[in-house]
């Protein structure tokens, strides 16, 4: 894929980025290699004051960066700004609580005394995706850079300009060379540099192909990775729930970020008693939505990332249909220019649909209507990914007791599965491995090194 902003809203290309040259990543690399040797030996306090400074500086450019977001992956300009006070807040977040949770850990051994100190391990890769450009690299940079790692982000292709504009954000903030750089580089030549000898461990948030090909690689040369992959997300509606409010999250739960969210909420599984009152109002709502320009106030729903995006999303449809499914609402693409795509509601899908187990990544709606309780949480278990899920209902105590049974990383009750920086992020099955954010987050690259002291004795 070539390095371009391309407008999603018009499909017009802004700007093309030419890739870096080998001789250009193997420089960086070094640098970023020579920066770890000074970084891990700076104190939490001046580490602290440059996060602060970051986060400073990412709220008072939150217009220029929001406008940015929007431009190259079409996000609503109000959650664009959203997205850059969170990144704030993670930079923030870190500063604060890194030293407490990185303090040496004493342990109790049955003889003498021993302690984890909590060390940096080097230079880290991280492969980061275009739906949340900036949120993405603030949970993956800010934790590791307060440790004393150091940091390479090849951004994807479709962000240049937010992967550029990150880059000076820290070096405005004043960060020494190499601590942050960004890698103007394709997937194909990502891959190949987990090789790279000097490079200790990777990250990448994306897809199951990114995924499997970056973590074959980093096996290969015996490197820890995290991995933060698609979802499809099960929205379960208990007979309790209050159907109004349930509704209204339904509809933010499916078409935040135009439907691109890997926690979005992908699939409505609702008991039989109160199926078809949930069924129509949710219709209703998603069929009143203002689909336009995100750069418009009054948008409420705005174009996929790119136009292959929405043609791909489109077709999965068809596919649906052609499996036997129903659509209820939408199903075709906005006839207007950009990539856009209608709100959506299928019904009727079945196991034997080939699109099935697959990731609906935009505003599609796949509705079930369940007898009970335990075929809710059998259908939310039956797919391949276990990133979120939520339970809509008033009994807090059942709502905790279908939470337990499901099989993902992140089950949220009477909210569809999101994020905030003290709160662990991350899947299990297919949607990956590791955890990022809070003080789960910032202990996946770091040395737990043992330190035991003992008294001198006669060896025998
Ligand atoms: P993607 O195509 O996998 O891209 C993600 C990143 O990986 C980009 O930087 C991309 O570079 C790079 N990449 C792609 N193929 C690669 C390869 N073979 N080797 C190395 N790098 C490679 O994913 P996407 O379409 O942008 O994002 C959608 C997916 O990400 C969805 O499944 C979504 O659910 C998931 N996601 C998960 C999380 C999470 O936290 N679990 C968060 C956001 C998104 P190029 O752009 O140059 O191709």
């Amino acid at each position: 894929m070539s390095i371009q902003t391309i407008n999603p809203t018009t499909n017009k290309v802004i700007k093309t980025f030419t890739e870096m040259t080998e001789k250009q990543v193997h420089e960086a690399v070094e640098k970023a290699s020579n920066a770890y040797e000074s970084w891990k030996k700076t104190d939490y306090k001046l580490r602290s004051a440059l996060l602060h400074k970051i986060a400073d500086l990412l709220r008072e450019q939150e217009d220029l960066l929001a406008k940015m977001i929007t431009l190259e992956m079409g996000k609503l300009l109000a959650h664009a700004k959203g997205e850059i006070k969170l990144s704030a807040e993670i930079f923030d977040y870190y500063a604060n609580n890194a030293e407490s949770f990185m303090a040496d850990k004493i342990l109790h051994p049955t003889h003498g005394q021993a302690f984890i100190r909590h060390a940096p391990i080097g230079v880290l890769l991280g492969v980061e995706p275009w739906n949340f450009p900036f949120y993405q690299v603030a949970r993956f940079a800010a934790p590791n850079i307060m440790i004393g790692n150091t940091i390479l982000v090849k951004h994807a292709s479709m962000v240049p300009q937010c992967g550029v504009a990150i880059e000076e954000i820290f070096k405005e903030a004043g960060a020494p060379s190499g601590l942050y750089t960004n890698l103007l580089l394709s997937s194909t030549n990502a891959s190949a540099l987990v090789a790279d000898k000097r490079i200790k461990a990777v990250s990448l948030t994306g897809s199951e192909a990114a995924g499997a090909s970056i973590a074959a690689e980093a096996g290969k040369y015996l490197k820890k990775s995290v991995l933060e992959l698609g979802g499809s997300d099960a929205f379960i509606v208990l007979d309790d729930a209050d159907m109004d409010k349930t509704v209204e999250w339904a509809v933010i739960g499916r078409i935040n970020n135009n439907g691109q969210s890997c926690v979005a909420a992908k699939r409505f599984i609702v008991l039989e008693s109160v199926a078809d009152i949930f069924l129509d109002k949710f219709k209703t709502k998603l069929s009143q939505l203002i689909v336009g320009d995100p750069m418009d106030a009054s948008t409420q729903l705005g174009p996929m990332s790119s136009e292959v995006a929405a043609e791909q999303i489109a077709a999965q449809v068809q596919k649906a249909v052609d499996g036997g499914a129903t659509i209820l609402l939408g199903g075709k693409r906005v006839k207007r220019e950009g990539a856009f795509m209608e709100p959506t509601i299928i019904t009727n899908m079945q196991r034997d649909n080939p699109v099935y187990y697959q990731e609906f990544f935009g505003p599609v709606a796949i509705f079930f209507r369940v007898k009970d309780e335990q075929e809710a949480i059998d259908l939310a278990n039956d797919s391949p990914y276990g990133l979120g899920g939520s339970v809509f209902t008033q009994d807090i105590e059942r709502g905790k007791r279908v939470a337990d049974q499901i099989d993902t990383g992140m089950v949220f009750i009477n909210h569809p599965t999101g994020t905030e920086a003290d709160l662990p992020f991350g899947g299990i099955k297919r949607s990956g491995y590791g955890r990022e954010l809070s003080e789960l987050g910032i202990n996946e690259f770091v040395n737990k090194k043992l330190i035991r002291v003992s008294e001198l004795s006669d060896p025998f």
